[in-house]
């Protein structure tokens, strides 16, 4: 038996996007999970889990990271990512949050890991990236940008536990890299933000060239 379980995007979610009247929380008949249900007409509105897409952008064995000017997380270090767009492929999405975030023009080299956050509801999907020319700097949701050697990561700074994680799972297979799965689950304590917090389950990994 499932728990009944809402949270994260859709508890904003009040108003039927159809008609206008209010939204309640129960279990549509044959089903076994809580949803969204209008109270008038009746549509289940669903909520699915979304997936947020980055780079690892690569030069000269330095990684490129971008310093955030919005919440949630401002004034942290990540890796350049969001949420993917609809009619967009994640290649492309990918691409396009470098371009925002750190206005880099670049080219992906393969694909790198595909972590689910199931307590959040997202999957993060992140590629190995190397740039197509010098240029890059803050785009609007960035105060800085920078490249930076592993050993200069400022990873007390760091937004994201799958950020982090990617960038890990990175390093360790700097010479031979991979393509790595899995899920990074929190231990349902503490920050979410911290990444001590968290572990790799059912951690799979593929060489990938
Ligand atoms: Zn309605």
């Amino acid at each position: 038996m499932h728990a009944p379980r809402i949270d994260g995007y859709d508890a904003a979610m009040k108003f039927c996007s159809d008609c206008g009247h209010a939204l309640s929380r129960r279990i549509p008949s044959g089903e076994d999970l809580e949803r969204l249900i209008c109270s008038s007409c009746e549509r289940v509105h669903y909520v699915n889990p979304v997936i947020v897409v980055g780079c690892l952008v690569e030069r000269d064995g330095e990684v490129l990271l971008c310093r955030r000017a919005i919440e949630p997380a401002h004034g942290k270090w990540t890796i350049p990512a969001g949420f993917l767009e609809l009619n967009e492929s994640m290649a492309d999405g990918a691409r396009r949050e470098t371009a925002e975030e750190a206005l880099a023009s670049v080219e992906i080299i393969a694909p790198h890991s595909q972590l689910e956050l199931t307590h959040i509801g997202q999957l993060h999907v992140t590629y190995r990236a190397r740039m197509l020319s010098d240029e890059f700097a803050p785009g609007v949701e960035s105060l800085e940008c920078a490249f930076f050697r592993p050993e200069d990561i400022p990873w007390q700074d760091m937004a994201f536990p799958a950020g982090i994680f990617a960038l890990r799972l990175r390093f360790e297979d700097r010479d031979s890299p991979h393509l790595h799965l899995g899920e990074l689950r929190w231990n349902g304590e503490g920050s979410r933000f911290d990444p001590s917090n968290y572990v790799i389950n059912e951690h799979r990994k593929m060489p990938i060239a």
